[in-house]
């Protein structure tokens, strides 16, 4: 039997572009993404209810290759769900149970030692954690958690804790829910015992409706960009991401986009200023008047995002994941749940609409490895890691145990026609001999 290798797959943007756009609404979209203009949230709507879905691709993958050329990230990771625990029951949530509940667990500070242990002994560059708001551990559990991590695997980056968590904490900490002291205390104590960064999860979509409807006890979406805000103060970097599909509508989704978008930009503007780069926000690097800072990759002028620890005295947002709903085992189960279309479209939306957003995450254990390779060619540069454990959402029935190999993420980005490279949790390129690595300086 002969087998053959795999061919990559490219559809040059280019071409794309200059295939017929059959949507003439499309025509002054495509324009001004040629041009390096910021996208309304019109254009945004136009770009969700065109039939056009290609040329809005191809617009995707023009920027993503602008940023990130043909360059698809990866990580060694491990997730860590410390505890399903959760006070609160969030309608979308299969993943929460109640204290006495079949299935409820919690992490001691053993067990965490010994999955720390693991995933340093596997290579590991990244430990993922993050659980439910448990009602009776205490503070110093979370606090002794890092310091345990960081005592047995020290070269683990630790990134940790939703701003749904922070806001917890604070609580339980008696700092209390609202201001900014408690929230700003509470990461100032996770980061001494050895928090790297924050995950992007808790946003959903920043919405009062939505809040409403689907996660009223959980914190509002101005709250939840409260944490990421005091958090990039503090010189952590963040991610964000959108959980799509459900009761949102596409306006929601654009106008959640905007609020990222707006506070990147002012986190930006601080980065620059203490960097002491000439960064004029009203001008693109070619001269043109432009009301936001903008990204450019490395081969052009202007701000290029290259962060090292020592240059991050601010952090900001990293990537934005979009998290398609899954409706299986939660409150929402009668809903349909997004398909792929649906998902790719999301994905391409968010790339045009968060120009300053410099990296976009096909999440592949919730698009799946298939759908993350199309995600690549159409505005996504990093399909997540290899993960092994994860319970917060399942497809299509799968287990916990949820693992790609190194190999199986490096053959998904060459066949989609990229460039595979593993980066660290800061999206420095990692060079890597087995279980040894280091950061490329
Ligand atoms: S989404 Fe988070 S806060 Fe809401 S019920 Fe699930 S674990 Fe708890």
């Amino acid at each position: 039997m002969t087998t053959l290798d795999p061919t990559p797959v490219s559809f040059g943007t280019e071409d794309r572009l200059a295939a017929t756009v059959t949507d003439g609404a499309l025509r002054p979209i495509v324009d001004r993404v040629l041009e390096g203009q910021r996208l309304s949230a019109d254009d945004g709507m136009v770009l969700f209810s065109t039939p056009d879905i290609w040329t809005v691709g191809a617009l995707a993958d023009l920027v993503r290759r602008r940023l990130n050329g043909d360059v698809a990230w990866y990580n060694v990771n491990r997730h860590l769900n410390y505890s399903n625990i959760c006070a609160l029951s969030c309608k979308f949530c299969s993943f929460h149970r109640k204290k006495d509940d079949d299935g409820a667990y919690e992490y001691s500070l053993d067990d965490i030692r010994k999955e720390a242990t693991k995933a340093t002994e596997s290579g590991a560059t990244e430990m993922h954690i993050v659980g439910g708001l448990h009602p009776w551990l205490p503070f110093q559990y979370y606090l002794d958690m890092l310091s345990a991590i960081v005592d047995v695997a020290p070269r683990l980056h630790v990134k940790a804790f939703t701003a749904v968590e922070i806001v917890h904490l604070a609580r339980i900490a008696k700092k209390g829910r609202d201001g900014d002291d408690g929230i700003r205390w509470v990461l100032q104590q996770l980061k001494e015992a050895g928090l790297g960064s924050l995950p992007g999860g808790g946003a959903e979509v920043f919405d009062d409706r939505v809040h409403a409807e689907t996660h009223r006890t959980k914190i509002s979406g101005d709250r939840w960009l409260d944490v990421h805000r005091i958090a990039h103060e503090e010189g952590l970097n963040t991610n964000a991401t959108m959980l799509y599909g459900h009761v949102e509508t596409c306006a929601d989704r654009i106008r959640h986009m905007q609020l990222l978008r707006q506070e990147q930009d002012r986190t930006l503007r601080t980065w620059a200023t203490e960097h002491g780069l000439a960064l004029e926000s009203s001008v693109d690097h070619e001269g043109r008047p432009h009301d936001a800072v903008v990204l450019h990759g490395p081969d052009c002028t202007g701000l290029a995002l290259q962060p090292t620890p020592e240059t991050c005295a601010t952090g900001y947002y990293q990537t934005l994941i979009p998290l398609p709903f899954i409706p299986d085992d939660s409150a929402l189960e009668h809903l349909p749940g997004p398909m792929g279309l649906e998902n790719l479209r999301t994905l391409c939306v968010a790339r045009l609409m968060l120009d300053n957003f410099p990296h976009m995450k096909a999440f592949w254990i919730m698009q799946t490895l298939e759908m993350a390779q199309l995600m690549l060619q159409n505005g996504a540069d990093d399909i997540d890691g290899t993960v092994v454990w994860y319970d917060i959402t399942k497809v299509d029935g799968a287990g916990t145990h949820q693992e790609v190999t190194v190999r199986d993420l490096q053959r998904a980005a060459r066949e989609a026609g990229f460039n595979p490279v593993e980066r660290d949790t800061l999206y420095r390129s990692v060079q890597r001999d087995g279980r040894e690595w280091r950061v490329e300086s």
